[in-house]
C-alpha cells in the first residue's frame, strides 16, 4: 500500500490551504473530503472579509479554489473517514471501503457533528460501531441496527444485510422514507433518543416511543466528532486542543480551521491549515 506524506482530511479552506502548501513544499498528500469542498463554502450567499477576493460569493470561492487546486495538479480523493488509527511509525485512515497511510495526518473535518446520544460513548467498541464497512463481519448471523444521519449510509446498511441475518434501519434525516435492497432489511422509524445495553449482552436503541433490540449498533453520522475520528486526541471542550504551531496531543497529527476552534472564519481556516501544513513538513523533515 502507497504510504503518503500527509493525509489530509477534509476540503474545506483549513484542508485545501494544506493541501496548497504541502504540496508546493513538494510532500506526497491524499486529500481526502468531497470534490464539492465543502458546504459551508457552497452555502455562503457573500463573504465580505476575504483579503483579495472582496465581496466574493460561496459558488465564485469554490470556484476559485478549484482552479488553484488544478493549477498544481491536486486531486480530492471522495472518501468520509470514519476513523483514524495511530500506529506509531505511521497512521493508517480508515475510509469508507479503503484504508490510506500517511506518515503525517492533518485534520481539517470542520464542526458541525451533532451530539452524540446518551450512551453512545460508553458503548463504543462494546456494540456501538460508527462502521459498518469495517464491522460487517462480526454480525455474522447476528443482527444489527443501523442509524443512518444521511441518505448514503442506507448503502452501508445494504452492504451489512448481505452478513447479517437481519438489519434494522432507521433514517433519521429529511424525506428518509428509503427503500433498501435486501429482504432482510426492516425500516424502523423513531427520533433516535437513548444506546443502552441489555443483561444479555444485546444493545438496546430508544426511539421516539419504541425500543429496538439487536447484537450492535452503528451510529453513521456526516460529520464525525474528534474523539470518534482519533480516541487519544486531547480536546478543548468540542474542538481539538491544538498549540500555535496547530500540533495536536498525538506526535504527527496536526489540526486546523473550525474543528481547531473558534472564530469560525474562512481566513483563519486557511491561515492554520498552512501552519499545519508547514508544521507537518517539519516533523518530516526532522
Ligand atoms: C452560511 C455561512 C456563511 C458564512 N460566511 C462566512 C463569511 O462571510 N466569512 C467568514 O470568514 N466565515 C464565514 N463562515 C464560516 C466559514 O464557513 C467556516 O469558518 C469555514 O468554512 C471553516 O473551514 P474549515 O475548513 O475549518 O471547515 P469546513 O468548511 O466546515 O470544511 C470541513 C470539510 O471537512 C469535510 N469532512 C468532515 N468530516 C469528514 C470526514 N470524516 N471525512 C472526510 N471529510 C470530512 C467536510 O465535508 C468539509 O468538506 C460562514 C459559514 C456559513 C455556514
Amino acid at each position: 500500500m502507497e504510504r503518503y506524506d500527509i493525509a489530509i482530511i477534509g476540503t474545506g479552506p483549513a484542508g485545501i490551504s494544506a493541501a496548497i502548501t504541502a504540496t508546493i513544499r513538494n510532500k506526497n498528500i491524499v486529500l481526502l473530503g468531497s470534490r464539492n469542498f465543502s458546504e459551508k463554502i457552497e452555502k455562503a450567499h457573500l463573504i465580505e472579509n476575504y483579503p483579495g477576493l472582496p465581496d466574493i460569493s460561496g459558488e465564485d470561492m469554490a470556484d476559485a479554489f478549484r482552479k488553484h487546486l488544478e493549477h498544481l495538479n491536486i486531486e480530492i480523493t471522495e472518501e468520509k473517514v470514519k476513523a483514524v488509527y495511530n500506529m506509531g511509525e505511521y497512521f493508517a485512515i480508515q475510509g469508507a471501503d479503503a484504508i490510506y497511510e500517511s506518515s503525517a495526518v492533518i485534520i481539517s473535518t470542520g464542526v458541525n457533528f451533532g451530539r452524540l446520544l446518551p450512551g453512545e460513548k460508553e458503548l463504543l467498541g462494546h456494540g456501538v460501531s460508527y462502521c459498518a464497512t469495517c464491522d460487517a463481519p462480526l454480525y455474522k448471523n447476528k443482527t444489527a441496527i443501523v442509524v443512518g444521519y444521511y441518505s448514503e449510509a442506507g448503502k452501508e446498511a445494504e452492504f451489512l444485510a448481505e452478513i447479517a441475518d437481519r438489519v434494522y434501519y432507521l433514517p433519521a434525516y429529511k424525506n428518509g422514507n428509503d427503500k433498501l435492497k435486501g429482504e432482510n432489511i426492516d425500516i424502523i422509524s423513531g427520533i433516535p433518543k437513548e444506546v443502552t445495553q441489555c443483561d444479555d449482552g444485546k444493545v438496546k436503541l430508544v426511539a421516539g416511543e419504541n425500543e429496538y433490540m439487536a447484537d450492535g449498533i452503528f451510529i453513521l453520522r456526516d460529520r464525525i466528532s474528534p474523539e470518534q475520528l482519533m480516541q487519544e486526541l486531547k480536546l478543548d471542550g468540542n474542538h481539538i486542543a491544538v498549540d500555535l504551531q496547530m500540533r495536536t496531543s498525538v506526535e504527527g497529527c496536526f489540526a486546523c480551521g473550525d474543528i481547531a476552534g473558534k472564530p469560525y472564519q474562512y481566513i483563519k481556516a486557511a491561515g492554520q491549515g498552512n501552519v499545519a501544513a508547514l508544521s507537518a513538513v517539519e516533523y518530516l523533515n526532522s
